[in-house]
């Protein structure tokens, strides 16, 4: 089988489209036939080894998969080929604590689909029958590639790590972004009044189009300010975040008292100066999220089916542009998803 192989980090690394020898699975893993996958921002991370988790190469990225069982282990019974399903791209162990009560994003064993073990940039992907999720009524493949990860994130975010009460005022930083389009949609759909951030026009004519009432620049420097004012200098009650750096800093200022800010990424840097006297004095909350539980991903793909979550896709491409892809996700020129299609349609209709 064919699948697009990162061989060395760099920005841009090294990649190579590959003949692999055809996966098989093991008594508890299935082989999923890849109809569409995402790409994320996690897989630029591959590419310039910048995870704090250790690496081998070469490693086939992408975990943001939808597709068809092609082959069952000998010990799984739930599954069957020809069953269309999306894949939990943080893959748990099923067995430990936190497996247990239903919360696999803290799984103590846990692994990245497309960055631990090869991903979805292949025609095949070899994954744990427990990973699978099965796509609801007739959702496409396309529309689960573009929501299973991003979308699935921000649901966690949301309805797990925190909650929205209607009439909240929700602010989401990058509204055109994966996490930030999903995030939108989810706060308006739970009642609140949502402001988000954008960076360049077509962003913020995105982040209005998928629900957003008010949308601020946030290139302008005096962007927090802005949200006050939108609040009449009360703030917002919950912050949905996923850029770190200078601008999780930025959130606090637009914080209500006893607000909270719910973070899932630090792509503009990892530690940040926090002032503790405000935030404990209006009683503020700053939280952590990382992948989802699978109560998210059913969630998501529920919503996605019954039309209450729209997916964005902003450009599809065969396998063997993928570097493309990666390239495109850099330039931060992209207004939605990029999905890869590694199989042709018609060859994975049923
Ligand atoms: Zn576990």
């Amino acid at each position: 089988m064919r699948a697009f192989q990162l061989m060395a980090h760099g920005t841009p690394g090294q990649f190579q489209l590959r003949e692999l020898p055809e996966p098989h699975p093991g008594p508890h893993e299935v082989v999923v036939q890849v109809a569409a996958c995402g790409l994320n921002r996690l897989d630029l991370w591959l590419e310039e080894a910048g995870l704090p988790i250790s690496l081998k190469l070469p490693r086939t990225p992408g975990g943001e998969i939808a597709g068809r069982v092609a082959e069952v282990g000998s010990e799984v019974r739930d599954w069957k080929p020809g069953e269309a399903v999306a894949i939990q791209s943080n893959l748990f162990c099923g067995e430990c604590e936190f497996c247990r009560r239903g919360e696999e994003s803290l799984c103590l064993r846990g692994e990245i689909l497309g960055v631990q073990r090869d991903g979805g940039f292949a025609e095949k992907v070899l994954v744990p029958a427990r990973s699978l999720v099965r796509l609801p009524g007739e959702l496409a493949f396309e529309t689960s590639a573009a929501l299973t990860l991003a979308g699935s994130t921000a649901m966690h975010m949301l309805t797990n790590r925190a909650s929205v009460r209607a009439e909240d005022w929700v602010l989401v930083i990058g509204g055109a972004s994966g996490v930030g389009s999903a995030a939108i949609q989810i706060a308006k759909q739970l009642g609140a009044t949502v402001i988000s951030t954008g960076s360049t026009d077509a962003k913020r004519a995105l982040a209005a189009k998928l629900g957003a009432e008010f949308v601020v620049d946030s290139t302008r420097p005096d962007w927090p300010a802005e949200v006050r004012k939108l609040t009449s200098k009360r703030g917002v009650d919950l912050v949905v975040e996923h850029v770190g750096g200078e601008v999780l800093r930025q959130c606090f200022e637009c914080l209500a008292r006893a607000g909270t800010i719910v973070t899932c990424g630090a792509t503009a840097g990892r530690e940040v100066p926090l002032n503790l006297w405000p935030m404990f004095v209006k009683q503020q909350r700053l939280v952590g999220s990382y992948g989802r539980n699978r109560s998210a991903i059913h969630a998501t793909l529920e919503w996605a089916a019954a039309g209450r979550l729209k997916s964005v896709i902003d450009s599809v491409l065969p396998l063997e542009q993928t570097q493309t892809a990666f390239t495109k996700l850099r330039s931060r020129n992209v207004l939605g998803k990029v999905l890869i299609k590694p199989v042709a349609a018609e060859t994975i209709a049923d």
